[in-house]
């Protein structure tokens, strides 16, 4: 069984679901994993942010604006009186569904119902499209097998148990269309998978039934070797392990959901980026083989803060480290980059929300110095073989640019650097211009 994962470019437009219809059709076993159309879960938090501040008749007017986009698409896709029709019913279904959230108090439940609406609608209407088109699917509900536990963790006996069953009932067809992006929480409510999240319903689905391959379809030819929102000449990389796809994903490469990459790498089920604009470019493969040397690619992660913990004491003390890292335990805030002196630690968070708690209760081993909008660029590559010069390549091409934290032999693929913000695009292009 492969699974397959179109995001939101994909099935943006009825042009693009027909297209799809047409990829999608073998005579292997496959799962499709579907996220909204582009522009809808953007357009979702929107409404659910002003019926938060009860702006109900503007989260109505976004609604019909929607609803009516919707409307023109359903005329598109389908030929047939009778499918317009049935898209119509649709539509008028979720449509009613979320409307029925307005004036009246609006708690994360209602938001989260709001928000896998995208997925649901984008689903149906492609299973309608293949049906119209006289190719069998089976309509997997993601709603009924994929779920998170109490700490948001996926789990995975579940979804195992679940999905194994369902597939075992269906002997007839070998098509499947499930929703990325959503699923239970351990309360049985609808919930999701975060923002992006359709790659990781795609990477837990191919774990839980161990894949031949997990493939990630969208608008670009694979992972490319720098960032091309902000790069010129980047360039689709052949081969990438999955410990340099992790570290390029959590730092910032919006190609990958960043959880995404351990359900397969755990199962050794390989990942294909693959591009549905030209679905015959070989794209990239992500595997736990570790293929060429040198220094591979570029990722940045903005929204970075910089804390600076330092201290007279901490000069021959043992126990400094501890106490510093047990601030952030407890407010549950994760660590990305160290740095150490003798006097003082540096290190960056990427979330704030208990930035004030932590500043003091820091204060009371030293002076705590803050930057905020900072930005990580994490270098990716194989450092062990041609480590020295791999170094000096990174700190050379970045001479014009300030260097708050450099982090290196943390591991054997990582050099991360921190910038502030404003120079994170001149570092970038720094680098790909020198380093490639
Ligand atoms: P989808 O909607 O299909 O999930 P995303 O927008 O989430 O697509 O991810 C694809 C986009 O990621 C590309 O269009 C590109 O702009 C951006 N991107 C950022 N970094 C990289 C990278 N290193 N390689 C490829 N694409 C990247
Ligand atoms: N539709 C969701 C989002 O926009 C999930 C996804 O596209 O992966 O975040
Ligand atoms: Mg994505």
């Amino acid at each position: 069984m492969r699974v397959l994962k179109f995001g939101g470019t994909s099935v943006g437009s009825p042009e693009r679901i027909k297209n799809l219809a047409q990829l999608v059709q073998t005579d292997e076993s496959r799962i499709i994993v579907l996220s909204a159309m582009a522009g809808t879960t953007n357009a979702l938090v929107e409404i659910t942010e002003l019926l938060y501040q009860e702006q109900n008749d503007l989260a109505n007017e976004k609604i019909t604006e929607l609803e009516q986009q919707y409307r023109d698409r359903i005329d598109d896709l389908y030929a047939s009186e009778e499918y317009k029709s049935k898209g119509n019913e649709l539509i008028t279904s979720h449509f009613n569904y979320i409307r029925n959230f307005v004036f009246r108090s609006f708690t994360t439940l209602q938001e989260k119902a709001i928000l896998a609406q995208g997925e649901l609608i984008s689903t149906a209407m492609f299973h309608y499209y293949l049906s119209e088109s006289g190719v069998n699917s089976v309509f997997l509900p993601a709603l009924n097998f994929m779920r998170i536990d109490k700490d948001g963790e996926p789990d995975y006996f579940y979804i195992k148990e679940n999905l194994d069953r369902i597939l075992s009932e269906e002997t007839e067809h070998n098509l499947y269309i499930t929703q990325g992006f959503i699923c239970r929480n351990v309360y049985g409510e609808i919930d999701n998978l975060k923002r992006g999240g359709s790659d990781y319903t795609a990477s837990l689905i191919g774990s839980v039934l161990q894949s031949e391959e997990v493939q990630i379809w969208t608008d670009i030819d694979g992972f490319h070797n720098n960032d091309p929102r902000y790069v010129e000449n980047t360039k689709a990389l052949e081969q990438l392990s999955f410990d340099e796809a992790a570290e390029l994903a959590y730092f910032g490469a919006k190609i990958m959901h960043p959880s995404s990459i351990m359900p397969c790498k755990s199962q050794s089920v390989p990942v294909r980026l693959k591009n549905t604009l030209s679905p015959t470019d070989a794209g990239t493969l992500i595997s736990n083989d570790l293929v060429g040397k040198g220094i591979k690619a570029i990722a940045a992660k903005d929204g970075i803060t910089a804390i600076k913990i330092k201290s007279g004491r901490m000069l021959l003390a043992y126990g400094f480290l501890r106490k510093v890292f047990e601030v952030f335990e407890i407010y549950k805030t994760p660590i990305d980059m160290i740095t150490t002196s003798e006097v003082a630690v540096s290190l960056t968070i990427d979330d704030n929300s208990n930035l004030k708690e932590i500043e003091s209760e820091l204060a009371k081993y030293g002076s705590v110095e803050i930057d905020q909008n900072q930005s990580i660029i994490c270098i990716v590559g194989d450092f062990i073989s041609e480590s020295a010069g791999s170094a000096k390549k990174v700190l050379g091409a970045l001479e014009n640019i300030p260097l708050r934290m450099i982090s290196y032999g943390g591991s054997k693929h990582n050099i991360s650097v921190l910038v502030n913000q404003e120079d994170k695009i001149a570092a970038l292009q720094a680098l790909s211009s020198q380093l490639f």
